[in-house]
């Protein structure tokens, strides 16, 4: 039997006004990118794009809000969403991603149908400060363990491509295990003029060598590549999954655009895979 390719889709559902300074991220309104910036997606069009996504195959929608974390507001248009996500297409794992987030916020989310929890690590502790300034990443930490406790399925991974060492890069991966989570969402910086960050694009070798280690440190978690897929690897991203990758987004990520989902269905079985029917297929 083939392995299995799980594939979810990201709907930005708050864009673009985050105060934070990570160095990476388009949606801080310090770095001035033209991207799209807007408070609520209207829920009709998140139940609409969860309907398409699961056209497509998808098994898993993310409710993306940018923003350091939850607050009462934000909560509630989630909750909202996904609600609504889950009365229109109920086999859809859903997936918030809100940032920080308190045990009893979590505890919310998952009353009103979320099934899992996604806050990226990003990096190594130690290198984390020269990314972001405005807050930490023992926070960060703090937030994944709330996941766990909230008997959620925690999703957290990072990015590669910052300016970080090896050293680094196997210290996140070693943080990233010691929280046992479901899913790793691996990105790949995707440079943009506006952003202080002036790394280029990861060498593909490079990049396919760390999803290599990633699968060594993290047998069992599902191993997922995130941003930066198509402007890394191009047209050898198939190469992606004999590294060890078994997930990945299709369509479109937060600001960037991504491969028209057909292409990466084709990709998908030309490599020889089998895209995953639900979330529990094995
Ligand atoms: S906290 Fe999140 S949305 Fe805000 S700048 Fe950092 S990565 Fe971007």
């Amino acid at each position: 039997m083939s392995k299995k390719i799980f594939l979810c889709a990201i709907s930005n559902i708050s864009s673009g006004h985050c105060l934070e300074d990570c160095g990476f991220c388009t949606q801080s309104v310090r770095h001035g990118a033209a991207i799209d910036r807007f408070y609520h997606k209207p829920i009709e069009q998140i139940a609409e794009e969860a309907k398409a996504a699961r056209k497509r195959s998808a098994v898993g929608f993310c409710l993306v809000t940018a923003g350091k974390g939850l607050d009462e507001k934000t909560l509630k248009f989630v909750c909202e969403a996904a609600e609504a996500v889950k009365k229109e297409v109920p086999e859809l794992n859903i997936i918030a991603c809100n940032g920080t987030a308190t045990l009893d916020q979590l505890r919310v989310l998952k009353s009103f149908g979320v099934g899992s929890y996604n806050h990226n690590l990003e990096t190594s502790e130690s290198f984390y400060p020269k990314i972001c300034t405005t807050h930490g990443w023992r926070e960060r930490y703090e937030t994944c363990e709330n996941v766990k406790k909230a008997e959620l399925n925690l999703c957290t991974g990072g990015i590669f491509g910052l300016g970080e060492s090896m050293e680094d890069r196997v210290d996140l991966l070693e943080s990233i295990a010691s929280l046992e989570p479901a899913s790793v969402p691996i990105n790949f910086y995707h440079p943009n003029s506006s952003l202080p960050i002036k790394q280029q694009t990861l060498d593909v070798e490079e990049a396919l060598d760390m999803i290599r280690v990633a699968r060594e440190m993290l047998p069992t978690q599902r191993i997922m590549i995130a941003g930066g897929r198509e402007i890394t690897f191009g047209e050898r991203d198939r190469e992606i999954f004999e590294a060890g990758a078994n997930a990945i987004v299709i369509g479109d990520y937060l600001t960037t655009t991504g491969n028209d989902p057909m292409r990466d269905h084709r990709m998908i079985e030309e490599a020889g895979y089998e895209v995953a029917a639900d979330c529990h297929d094995n």
